[in-house]
């Protein structure tokens, strides 16, 4: 009677071989006509959405959820979009956060990546029909924006312009670099292995704490491809130290090559600690390498900027063309850095005044929240020693995980037993968000 059953495409419960009330469930094809599932179809794809429907079936059959609510539970279940990432309400009070993928792109940059996805003129010329330099208009950008600048040019991410510069200039040679700059970034990754990785040789000078112009001086040989300097953008060292400038290390014969990190182009009053491409330039560094996605507030990318003939022969190496950025990259970096200021600059500029009013309003609703204050980090993008005056709502621990689990996600950070949530990060039309999510755990 089941297979009679199945083969006549009648209940799935009763293809399961369920019970009564287990045959009330409805068949995959009537859930699935239902018009909200048919528009999630054309969105998704069919896959997630009959996953979606048959995961709804089996909780109904197992009692879980109420035949009826078989549409409802599925469609709940979706995802927005097909991407597979989720858009996160930052709330941890971390500017740059890099497990929330850093920067968050300004509306003007997202509007410029809708419009790069189709097909685009990224290396075509419309005017003569012929090909043209890839990225043109987002590298004219970048040289608008950092006029000292030779040339520019721009690569995967920092890592990957640090990858491009060790190879085109000091594989099968050495790259000097001070002992207190060995760093790591993050997630295991130490500068010193990427750059080994090439082929270079680093030649290691100074101490971790102390580390001198005439070290460098007597480093440098007929095997010296670059003297590199790293700025520390996740640490500060205190003490007895002291490190060689760029500008010291200019008149030595051999280029000076400058990780900047954090990718301001010009100098920012809020972040006197943070160097700047125009800066390192002016002090005479010969290459700047900086990342798109911390405080400039742009794509994941990594930037390169300075003289001229190095810079050409960077993009003339045949390894540019594995680390080259696509359509998009360039789309929302042009954005970026011509567009109106980045969700970042905002954030780090949020008026405390304002941010706790708003706070206090959010709070209103919600009798489980108290403000508090809070202090608020640039985050693994830079300047690890600022500290933002912030408020926050404070709520027990325990929402956590059921913030997480939010449509949208929101993630906080949890001190001293409690669960703080800086809006600073937050668009305001997200505040209603949070309200309907913590009022739904309380
Ligand atoms: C972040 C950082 C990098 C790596 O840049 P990515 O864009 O993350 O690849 C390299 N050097 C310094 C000093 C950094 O701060």
């Amino acid at each position: 009677m089941q297979d009679a059953a199945a083969s006549r495409g009648e209940t799935d419960a009763a293809a399961a071989g369920g019970g009564d009330f287990r045959r009330h469930i409805p068949r995959t094809d009537a859930i699935l006509s239902d018009p909200r599932l048919v528009a999630a179809a054309r969105r998704l794809g069919p896959a997630p959405v009959k996953a979606a429907v048959r995961a709804a079936q089996e909780r109904a059959r197992a009692g879980g959820i109420a035949p009826a609510a078989v549409a409802d539970t599925a469609f709940a279940a979706l995802p927005a979009t097909a991407g597979g990432l989720r858009q996160v309400l930052n709330a941890t009070g971390v500017v740059l956060h890099t497990n929330l993928g850093r920067a968050a792109l300004s509306a003007a940059a997202v509007d410029a990546v809708v419009a790069a996805s189709g097909h685009t003129d990224v290396e075509l010329d419309l005017e003569t029909g012929r090909r043209a330099r890839r990225g043109r208009t987002a590298l004219a950008a970048l040289a608008a924006a950092v006029p000292r600048a030779g040339a520019v040019h721009v690569v995967n991410n920092g890592a990957a312009a640090l990858v491009l510069t060790a190879t085109a200039l000091a594989a099968g040679r050495e790259i000097i670099v001070s002992r207190g700059e060995m760093v790591e970034i993050g997630d295991g990754f130490r500068l010193p292995a990427l750059l080994e990785s090439t082929g270079a040789r680093l030649r290691e000078v100074g101490t971790t704490n102390r580390t001198s112009v005439a070290d460098y001086a007597a480093a440098v040989g007929p095997a010296t491809g670059f003297i590199l300097k790293v700025h520390p953008s996740n640490f500060v060292v205190r003490g007895f130290t002291s490190a060689a400038e760029v500008a010291e290390l200019t008149g030595l014969g051999v280029p000076v090559v400058a990780d900047i990190g954090s990718g301001l182009l010009a100098s920012d009053p809020l972040l006197p600690g943070e160097p700047d491409a125009d800066a390192t330039l002016r002090a005479g560094a010969d290459l700047v390498v900086a990342s798109g996605d911390k405080l400039l507030g742009g794509p994941q990318a990594g930037l390169l900027l300075g003289d001229a003939a190095l810079v050409e022969r960077l993009r003339r190496h045949p390894l540019a063309r594995a680390l080259r950025v696509d359509k998009l990259t360039l789309a929302a970096l042009q954005a970026t850095l011509a567009g109106p200021v980045t969700p970042t600059w905002q954030a780090l500029r949020y008026d405390v005044d304002a941010l706790r009013e708003r706070t206090r309003r959010v709070a209103a609703r919600l009798p489980v929240a108290e403000v508090v204050r809070s202090v608020a980090v640039v985050g693994g993008g830079g300047a690890p020693e600022l500290e933002l005056a912030s408020w926050a709502l404070s709520l027990p621990e325990s929402y956590a995980l059921g913030l997480r689990r939010a449509e949208p996600p929101i993630a906080g950070r949890v001190e001293h037993g409690r669960l703080l949530l800086d809006l600073r990060c937050v668009p305001p039309a997200a505040d209603e968000l949070i309200v309907r999510a913590v009022s739904a755990l309380t």
